[in-house]
C-alpha cells in the first residue's frame, strides 16, 4: 500500500465536511453532469491552521461567501456556521498544522449555461501541508518566470471573487513556469502592470520602503493586507501603487504572499534579480510569530 502522502487526494483517510455533515473521506463526491465542473461555477478558499487554530478563519469565511455572491448564487449557510464546520474538520481530522480547502459550487439540478435550478453545494477538506515551495527555496528564494497570460481586466472576469474558473490561466501560466524550470510565474495585467503571482501577491522593496501593485484586477489577499499591517507597525512605509515591469530595475528585494505561499523570498522574476534582503527576513518572521499566536493579532 503507498504511504499516505503519496496516495491521490480522493484517497486518503479523515474526514470532509460536505453540505453539512461530517462525510468519510473517500464518499465526498460528486457526479460529472455538475454545473461547476462544466461551467467554472465554483469558488473555494485557501486557509491554514497552525497550533489548531485556523488563522484568520473569520474573514475567510466571509469570501467564501462574498466569492459565491459574485457568481449570482448564495450559499445558505451563515458565516459562523462556515467558521463551525471549518473548526469541527480540524479537531475531526487532528490536525495541528494544516492548509484547508472550502469549495463551494452549483449542483446537478440544470446542465446548461444558465444556472437554471442548480442548488449550492459546500465541502470543506484539508491536509497536513509544509511550505508551499519545500524549505530550501523558503529561505533561499524562488525564480519566476514572466507569465505567458494576464490577469483580465475587472470587466473581462469578476476579479474580487476566488472563482475556480479564474485559475484557468494561473494554471497555464504555472505549468508554462515549470517547464521552463522555474517555480512559478509573475503575472501582469491587462494593462501591461506587474498584477500578481499565479497563487499569491507580490511585493517589491527600494531603499527601505514596500511598493506593492492596487488590486483591482487581482485578490486583494488576507496574507496581503496582514503584512501591510505588519509593516507598518514597524514603522515602514507602504505604497499601494500601479507599478510597471521597467520600475523592477530599481527594486532590490520581492516577495510573495499568500496563504499557501506565506512570506516567500524571490531571486528572481524574468531577467530582473533581487537579494533575500532583512526586510523580507524581517516580515517572514513577523508573519511566523503571528499565525502562532507569538505577537497580537496584526
Ligand atoms: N492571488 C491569488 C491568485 C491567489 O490564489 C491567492 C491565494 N488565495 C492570493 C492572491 C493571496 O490571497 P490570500 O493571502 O488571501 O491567501
Amino acid at each position: 500500500m503507498a504511504a499516505p502522502e503519496e496516495r491521490t487526494f480522493d484517497d486518503r483517510d479523515g474526514w470532509i465536511w460536505f453540505d453539512g455533515e461530517l462525510v468519510p473521506w473517500r464518499d465526498a463526491k460528486v457526479h460529472v453532469l455538475t454545473h461547476a465542473l462544466h461551467y467554472a461555477s465554483s469558488v473555494f478558499e485557501g486557509q491554514r491552521g497552525y497550533g489548531g487554530v485556523v488563522f484568520k478563519l473569520r474573514e475567510h469565511s466571509e469570501r467564501l461567501k462574498q466569492s459565491a455572491r459574485l457568481l449570482g448564487f448564495e450559499l445558505p449557510w451563515t458565516v459562523e456556521e462556515i467558521d463551525a464546520a471549518c473548526n469541527e474538520v480540524v479537531k475531526a481530522n487532528g490536525w495541528t498544522d494544516c492548509y484547508m480547502r472550502p469549495v463551494a459550487w452549483r449542483g446537478s439540478e440544470s446542465m446548461g449555461v444558465a444556472p437554471g435550478k442548480t442548488k449550492p453545494h459546500l465541502a470543506i477538506a484539508g491536509w497536513e501541508w509544509g511550505k508551499y515551495y519545500g524549505d530550501k527555496l523558503a529561505q533561499e528564494g524562488i525564480r519566476m518566470d514572466i507569465a505567458p497570460w494576464r490577469r483580465p481586466a475587472p470587466y473581462t472576469a469578476p476579479a474580487e471573487s476566488k472563482a475556480a474558473g479564474l485559475y484557468m490561466i494561473c494554471t497555464l501560466s504555472k505549468q508554462h513556469a515549470e517547464q521552463h524550470g522555474y517555480h512559478d510565474a509573475l503575472m501582469f495585467d491587462w494593462r501591461g502592470r506587474v498584477a500578481e503571482a499565479t497563487g499569491a501577491n507580490v511585493f517589491f522593496v527600494a531603499d527601505g520602503t514596500l511598493h506593492t501593485p492596487t488590486p483591482d484586477c487581482f485578490l486583494d489577499g488576507i496574507t496581503r493586507r496582514t503584512i501591510m499591517d505588519l509593516a507598518r507597525k514597524r514603522g515602514v512605509e507602504v505604497v499601494e501603487r500601479a507599478i510597471w515591469p521597467e520600475e523592477l530595475e530599481s527594486f532590490q528585494q520581492m516577495f510573495l504572499t499568500g496563504t499557501a505561499a506565506e512570506v516567500t523570498p524571490v531571486q528572481s522574476a524574468g531577467p530582473w534579480k533581487f537579494e533575500v534582503g532583512d526586510l523580507t527576513r524581517q516580515l517572514a518572521k513577523d508573519y511566523d510569530d503571528l499565525v502562532y499566536g507569538r505577537i497580537p493579532n496584526a
